[in-house]
């Protein structure tokens, strides 16, 4: 069955129970939805929507295609997002699902949601600004908003982010620099 034959076949649309097949456009949305419930296994307060890594999702009869963008190339939390995918839908009853990630364009922090970032820094990892970018000092502390703040090693808790000290509250925080 194509794409399109969704919408012809309307016995798909009412039949209850099993895998519910409602119109394409609401079965791809329905899909989002539970995308949406999937969160980041570093930092767990932020979903995939969040992080803006999703590029696609294709439909084609039972099949299901998530595309997205990892925010780090070779980063071990990518292939645990794809098993988290994977699971989240398989909760749901959709078992033919696969994660196809595409590389180009990169993925830039700008893909963030703006809910995302501020989560983020809730969290207490200063949000970044620019892809990459590791500023050598003067990145915002999370916990007292002071701009006094300096680069104590360019890797923190994890490869994906770096580590500052604040002068003021003398607090370490987590930069992310990249995932
Ligand atoms: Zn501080």
């Amino acid at each position: 069955m194509q794409e399109s034959d969704l919408y012809k076949n309307k016995s798909n649309i009412e039949q209850p129970g099993s895998l519910k097949v409602p119109p394409l456009e609401g079965f791809r949305e329905a899909i989002r939805q539970i995308l949406d419930s999937v969160t980041d296994p570093e930092i767990p307060v932020l979903t995939i929507a969040d992080l803006g890594i999703i590029r696609d999702i294709k439909i084609n009869d039972d099949r299901i295609e998530v595309i997205i963008t990892p925010t780090y190339n070779g980063c071990p939390a990518m292939d645990m997002i794809s098993m988290n995918i994977k699971m989240a839908l398989l909760e749901q009853g959709y078992k033919n699902v696969k994660v196809t990630s595409v590389l180009s364009p990169a993925w830039t922090t700008d893909w963030m949601t703006e809910d995302g970032k501020r989560k983020l820094k809730e969290y207490g990892i200063a949000a970044p600004d620019k892809k990459f970018s590791i500023p050598k000092d003067g990145v915002e502390c999370p916990q007292c908003h002071s701009a006094n703040t300096r680069l104590i090693s360019e890797f923190g808790s994890t490869a994906c982010k770096a580590l500052y000290q604040c002068n003021d509250c003398k607090e370490p925080f987590d930069y992310f620099k990249c995932h």
